[in-house]
Parts: structure tokens; sequence; C-alpha cells
């Protein structure tokens, strides 16, 4: 028996504006465009579903239905993306077992850790959702089961904050008296066609004559009887992590472009030794004033996380790329070619790279607790002086996440 965590932030892109917005707590917000736009909500916190606004409603109904203390808000996805990573982040401390399925969403595989916990799962779920209270300012609701689905079901049965535990040997139990709506590929196209059959909880799937020879007929069934064979696609390796910024003006000042490239290179390192990998290919990208992006690549002689050698291939291809007093909008570094740190072989270099490395972690470790500034590179002196910054890093006027 596998125990499964399913982890969904409550209001994903809504709640993210309010962490950061402390002026909007206790406010309806609705993101997706302005109160007159001809868009829909993409987005509604629960002040505002509590007016009865719903994801996908046009906003223009949203605005009717709401107080005019409501606020509208645009999106800012780059904003999401940052905290979609940071919450990711955290669930890597927790397990390498982890299928990314959404921006606000995954499954975790816990069965290999649960040690650490005392057998308890819901121990670790209560952890979990503490760290993404603490460090990012987001409630979460995670259902946990022998299975996929069944703890996707769980995880949407309580929010917002919710948890809901399905002990094992009772999937079936806790499912039976469900509605059949709740099971997910069940939408308004098939609801009306299982009403119509007679079926309108899940156990009902047993009494009533399903076509088992459908694809829904034997997903349904396998669904209620607890059981499901779909596998986990494990995120363990990603091709790629990048970060890149656009400057709030263009710039040719080269004190400003290599303290830049190498705060996002600070940044792509510190996540490659959170997620235990090491890179083999380094790429930089330079946008001009005009928008033309050029880039390019090197491969490292032996593969890493260092700061170190990352940034020395980053800075020559910078160099090569950018010619004297050339404005560029936008600056970025891109590691890919990725493998596990755990399997590495060992090296031979008389144990520098390994001292380098607790060097490096300690450094994670100190930032971590004491907040980003408390160590700093020399090079990156220049941030400190033009940017805020947080317990993690520094507040860039624009972080980017693709190259
Ligand atoms: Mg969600």
């Amino acid at each position: 028996m596998r125990t499964i965590f399913l982890l969904d932030i409550d209001c994903f892109f809504a709640s993210v504006e309010m962490a950061t917005r402390p002026e909007l707590r206790g406010k309806p917000v609705c993101i997706g465009g302005q109160r007159n736009d001809r868009g829909i909500v993409a987005c509604p916190n629960y002040e505002a579903r509590a007016y009865g606004v719903r994801t996908a409603m046009p906003l223009r109904t949203a605005a009717a239905l709401l107080p005019p203390h409501a606020v509208f808000l645009p999106g800012n996805h780059s904003l999401y993306a940052e905290y979609s990573e940071r919450v990711m982040d955290i669930l890597y401390d927790f397990t390498p077992d982890i299928e990314q399925v959404s921006v606000d969403e995954a499954y975790m595989d816990v069965t290999g850790c649960l040690h650490f916990w005392k057998g308890s799962a819901s121990c670790m779920a209560l952890a979990i959702k503490e760290r993404m209270q603490q460090q990012c300012g987001l409630s979460v609701s995670i259902g946990v089961a022998s299975n996929r689905v069944c703890a996707k079901i769980a995880a949407s049965l309580k929010k917002p904050d919710g948890l809901v535990v399905v002990p094992h040997g009772k999937e079936q139990k806790f499912l039976a008296p469900l509605p059949i709506e709740v099971v997910p590929g069940v939408g308004v196209k098939t609801l009306p066609k299982l009403h119509a059959q007679g079926i309108f909880t899940v156990s009902d799937v047993f009494s009533r004559p399903l076509d088992q020879q459908s694809w829904i007929g034997r997903y349904l069934m396998g669904v209620a009887a607890g059981k499901e064979t779909q596998r986990m696609q494990y995120n363990r390796v990603e091709k790629s992590i990048s970060r890149d910024t656009t400057f709030s003006q263009d710039t040719c000042d080269r004190d400003l472009i290599l303290s830049t490239l190498y705060y996002l290179t600070e940044r792509c390192c510190k996540t490659l030794r959170r997620r235990q990998h090491r890179a083999t290919t380094v790429t930089a990208k330079v946008r001009f004033a005009d928008f033309t992006t050029v880039q390019k690549q090197t491969t490292l002689p032996a593969s890493s996380d260092h700061e170190d050698d990352i940034f020395a291939s980053a800075q020559q291809l910078v160099q090569l790329l950018l010619p004297d007093k050339q404005f560029i909008r936008l600056v970025g570094v891109k590691v890919s070619n990725l493998s596990d740190t755990s399997s590495q072989q060992l090296e031979l270099d008389g144990g520098k790279a390994e001292k380098i490395d607790r060097l490096y972690k300690r450094i994670d470790a100190l930032q971590e607790k004491h907040g980003y500034t408390t160590i700093r590179w020399g090079i990156t002196q220049h941030l400190h002086k033009s940017f805020a910054s947080d317990a993690r890093g520094y507040r860039l006027h624009s972080p980017v996440y693709e190259l």
C-alpha cells in the first residue's frame, strides 16, 4: 500500500495577491481583469465566492454581484510562477517523489519517508501546511489516500485549509456516499448521463448496470472500488531551471548586468541544490533594447551546482553576446542537462569539490535562517543598493521564469 498526498493551494492566484498585499485582506478579490473588462474571472478569493462569484464567470457578472469595495486585478503571472516555485521547493524538502500537475497542485508519494513522522501521514501533512503558511503565507488543502484519485477527492472535500486522511483499506467506504460528481473526469457532459442511469453517488456504480466495456465505466468501477492503477509520473529530474529579469530601464551598465547575472545564477544554483540536481549545460540570454533576443550555451567540463562554475561560464557567454555600450532590457541564465546528485560518482580531486559543496550548503542554511542579505557576495553589492530584499532574496523589477 502506498501513501499519496494531493496538495492543492486554496484560490492560488488570489491568495498570492493577498499574501503580498496585506491591504487586500478581508476584501472580495477577483483575478482576471478589471470590473468592466470583457474577460472572465480566473480566480475569485473566498470573500468573493461568498457573493456567488465563481471561476470562469464573466467579469461584468461578478462586478454586478460584488460590493463596490471589491478589488479586480489583471493578474501577475510572473509573481504566481515565483510562488509556485517556492511551494514546490518546500514539497521537495519532504520527498523527492513529486508529480506536479499544475502551478498550484502536486501529488507526493510519501510512502518512503513516513517513518520520519513516526508513520503518521497527518503529522507530515500538518508540517507541510505550517511551512506553506510561514514561508509563503498560503493556505493549502491536502488529501491523503492510497491512490491518486482518492487523494484528489479527499483534498477537494474540506476547502479551504483542509486535511482529509483516508485510512488504508477504507477507500471504498469513504467514497461510497459521495456524489458521483466529486470523481475527477465526471463533468457537465457526463453527469446528466450518469443521473439518467440512476447513478447519483459513487456506490451507485455497483448497483446499476454500467457499461463496463466503456472507458468511463471501467474507470468509475475502479475508482469506486478504491483502486486506481495509474502510476505517479515523477518530476525527479527537470529538463532545465532558468532565471531572468527585465531591468526597470534599459541599461548598458556592465556592473549592474553582471551583478544581476550573478544573482540569477545564485537563484538557479540554490534551486539545483535544494532539488539535488547538477547541471552540465549553461545558457545565457540577453534581450536588446529593440527586443531582439540572443542566447548562447556552453558545456561545463563536469556537472555542477556551484555558483563559481556556473557564473564563470554565464559571464563569458554574456561578454560574447554583448557588444560594448549596447543597451539591454533583459538578462537571464539557464542550466540544463540535469542529473541527480545522488547518482554522482565519487570525485577524484581530493575532496575539494566536497568542501565547496559544504560551504554553499552552509551559506544556504544561514540565509534560510537569518535572511538572504546576511551573507552577500561582493559582486551583488550593486543590487543591494537598488532593490529591496526579503528573506528569500532581492525583489527584482520583474522576475520572469522562462528562458
Ligand atoms: Mg488550487
